[in-house]
């Protein structure tokens, strides 16, 4: 590539390119009538993915780019459980009976903020809408902070067989500035519960650029992780957009590393996560030899979603929750944000009100990174 482009646009402080169709593309123009056809139509014995969003949190992390609702209290989170459950539902119904289920992702937020009885509930309830099959990669994104031993103990017996744990950073002063404080015991002991209750395969979530981070302080933090021998890691760049994001403001811009030290900072966590074994995975990513991502990378079914890379290759991913993102027959599909939330209206209502889709000609697949 040309240094002029590179020096370009390695200034400019582009926002993540993270979602397609970016927001634009996606209108209520084409609405709920239109989704229940694609729901309708699919293949009855296709197997699909399915994504559930629990947009919860007990904290907010400075540099989350997501949306989420920090809460202290369960409440929220059980009548959201109760909307969700009923999204579900509707969603069943129009789509043929029994479709079969290879893939399962529960992301946010924090979705093991749900609760041990009502994790197991909700995947019983999930089984009993679509054919889970026995072979499905059931994953669940975690926050080593608020993570239990009951909690790990509830998704080893719900079937739940990948795990990603938000990291970032195990650097004291970093976490202290991007207010997430969690010690390295903090996430050996989640991964050992985890690893006990036979959720065997463990991704880490790995940040470069945040404030105060060196050279030194992100090959520490990979040293660290590669410890635990995670199956995965994602190593993403803090993109910092505080214009856009009001938690971001909290975030000293005078400590964030710039541009040129941000390409060192990724160059040696990427050397050190392949000096210990791992194998660079498309931009971001690195897996271990034997991990689905390398063999996927090997015979070309690599793909990258609204998660980050993956080996799931189903034509469908259906999403639940507020701002889920889908994609069935026609086009991409999402919830709004916040219409899941409302009080006081029939349920289809709501559904149909919070369905906002795009015609397919105008779209392809992009990432959309997540990070707990
Ligand atoms: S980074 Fe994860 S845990 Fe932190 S506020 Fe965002 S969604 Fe919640």
């Amino acid at each position: 590539m040309q240094t002029s482009i590179l020096t370009k646009y390695r200034e400019a402080r582009l926002p993540w390119y993270t979602i397609y169709p970016t927001v634009p593309e996606v209108s209520a123009a084409v609405g709920a009538d239109a989704y229940e056809g694609w729901l309708r139509g699919l293949p009855a014995d296709d197997p699909v993915s399915l994504y559930l969003h629990v947009p919860f949190c007990r904290s907010m992390c400075w540099y989350c780019g997501f949306p989420t609702t920090i809460t202290r209290r369960d409440a929220p989170i059980l009548n959201y459980l109760a909307v969700l459950r009923d999204e579900i539902r509707l969603v069943s119904e129009q789509a043929p009976r029994a479709l079969p289920v290879s893939d399962v992702h529960f992301g946010g937020g924090t979705p093991t903020l749900i609760g041990p009885a009502e994790f197991l509930a909700l995947m019983d309830f999930l089984r009993d809408r679509f054919a889970l099959r026995e072979t499905a990669a059931v994953a669940v994104e975690i926050d080593p902070c608020t993570f239990t031993a009951e909690m790990a103990e509830a998704l080893g017996a719900a079937g739940v067989n990948r795990a990603s744990l938000g990291v970032q950073s195990f650097d004291p002063v970093v976490q202290k500035a991007v207010n997430r404080v969690q010690s390295e015991t903090q996430t050996a002991t989640a991964v050992e519960g985890l690893r006990r209750h036979g959720v065997s395969r463990i991704n880490f979530d790995l940040i470069f650029g945040l404030p105060h981070q060196t050279v030194q302080s992100c090959v520490q933090t990979a040293t660290a992780a590669v410890a635990m021998r995670p199956n995965r890691l994602a190593v993403f760049g803090y993109s910092h957009v505080p214009s856009l994001i009001n938690n971001q403001r909290q975030i000293e811009e005078t400590a964030l590393p710039d541009s040129a030290a941000r390409a060192e900072q990724a160059a040696a966590v990427a050397e050190t996560l392949v000096a210990a074994g791992y194998r660079e995975i498309g931009l971001d990513h690195f897996a271990l030899p034997d991990d689905e991502l390398t063999l996927a990378q090997k015979t070309g079914r690599l793909r990258r979603n609204s998660r980050g890379y993956s080996a799931d290759t189903c034509k469908t991913l259906i999403g639940f929750g507020a701002s889920a993102i889908g994609r069935v027959g026609e086009g991409y599909v999402q919830n709004e944000l916040h219409g899941i939330l409302t009080p006081g209206t029939s349920q289809l209502a709501v559904w149909r009100r919070q369905r906002a889709t795009v015609s397919p000609t105008k779209t392809a697949c992009e990432p959309q990174s997540s990070s707990d």
